[in-house]
């Protein structure tokens, strides 16, 4: 049977691109998760993706109820779930006022981790009924997350501290708490978003960890390179936004096209030699992928396992 795979912001950029890639095989039915319906169809259908080959479903991640509401839906609908893609995020560069989810979390690490977060855990039940041969729950990560790399080391740096924002709420200043992870009293969108990014890896190995031997289920992250057309920059300043992908094609060579990067993610979804779990991928110059290496942070078993405890209270699951 064909394979049913749920992906996140698949509306646009490499949510889209991957949708496409894995739709075209005729192996997987696609159910693109979009906040904005008419957006997502739209997109669907300028991408040339036949009817049939998808279903659109509402979720909006800056919502908890929204995540529970999809999950029902999606169960309603009666399909099987085989891989879960964690793609949707947003990117604040230049803030520097927070914003919050419907719950009152600061938006990067709201939608970026905590829905993500929820959505996994409740859709696992869904993946480890599944009899598909190769189930597989994939998360986002990025080199911006990655202090080893040159990537990682552009300021504002990542880094989650000891989590006491997280655990204060991530309500910000007017509530007298802060809305940056490690309790900073600025906030800092560039870094907001940097530090979700380490949240997603984080998150990958933990739930290596704890599921992946009793349930024979694939974790993985990837970096599928810089996409730097995508709508991820839209709220960069202008000039940001004209220079960034000609800087990555000719200047760092790490730029990848939307296209070109919808593949390795559909790679990672479907790919039979890509079983193996707790890897974050990174593809080389020639496009082959390999097993790349996190920064200590990134990869700390301690920090995941205190992550999880806070983000399974602060969505409802302790
Ligand atoms: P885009 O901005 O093009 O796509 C992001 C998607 O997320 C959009 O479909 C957007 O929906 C959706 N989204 C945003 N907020 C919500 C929400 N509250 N609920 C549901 N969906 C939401 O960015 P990219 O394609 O570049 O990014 C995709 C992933 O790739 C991200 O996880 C990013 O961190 C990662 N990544 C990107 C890199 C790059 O260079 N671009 C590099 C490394 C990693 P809408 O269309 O409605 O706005």
């Amino acid at each position: 049977r064909q394979g049913v795979v749920v992906i996140t912001g698949a509306s646009s950029g490499l949510g889209l691109a991957a949708a496409k890639a894995l739709a075209e095989t005729g192996k997987w039915h696609v159910v693109m998760a979009c906040r904005d319906f008419l957006k997502a169809a739209k997109a669907a259908k300028s991408a040339g993706m036949a009817e049939g080959s998808y279903t659109i479903l509402h979720l909006d991640l800056a919502s908890l109820d929204s995540v529970r509401q999809f999950v029902d839906n999606f169960r309603r609908a009666g399909m099987p779930l085989d891989a879960l893609v964690c793609n949707a995020a947003i990117y604040r560069p230049t803030a520097r006022t927070p914003t919050f989810t419907a719950d009152g979390y600061e938006m990067s690490v709201g939608v970026n981790h905590l829905g993500h977060f929820l959505l996994s855990r409740l859709l696992l039940d869904d993946l480890k009924k599944s009899d598909y041969p190769s189930r597989r729950l994939v998360i986002l990560g990025s080199i911006t997350g990655n202090t080893n790399t040159l990537a990682g080391n552009v300021p504002p740096k990542a880094g989650l501290g000891d989590l006491r924002g997280l655990a204060g709420g991530l309500s910000g200043p007017n509530s007298n708490g802060s809305a940056m992870i490690d309790g900073a009293e600025e906030f800092d969108g560039a870094k907001a978003y940097k530090d979700s990014k380490i949240c997603n890896m984080l998150t990958m190995q933990e739930l290596h960890r704890r599921f992946h031997e009793d349930t024979g289920i694939t974790f993985a992250s990837l970096y599928p390179g810089c996409i730097a057309t995508t709508g991820l920059f839209r709220e960069h300043i202008p000039l940001f936004r004209m220079l960034f992908p000609p800087f990555q094609k000719f200047v760092t060579k790490g730029f990848v096209s939307e296209a070109e990067s919808g593949k390795r993610l559909a790679q990672v979804v479907s790919d039979p030699s890509l079983t193996k779990s707790g890897v974050y991928w990174s593809w080389n110059k020639d496009s082959a992928s390999f097993e790349n290496q996190l920064s200590q942070e990134a990869s700390d078993p301690e920090k995941a396992r205190k992550l999880w405890e806070i983000s399974e209270k602060l969505v409802g699951l302790a």
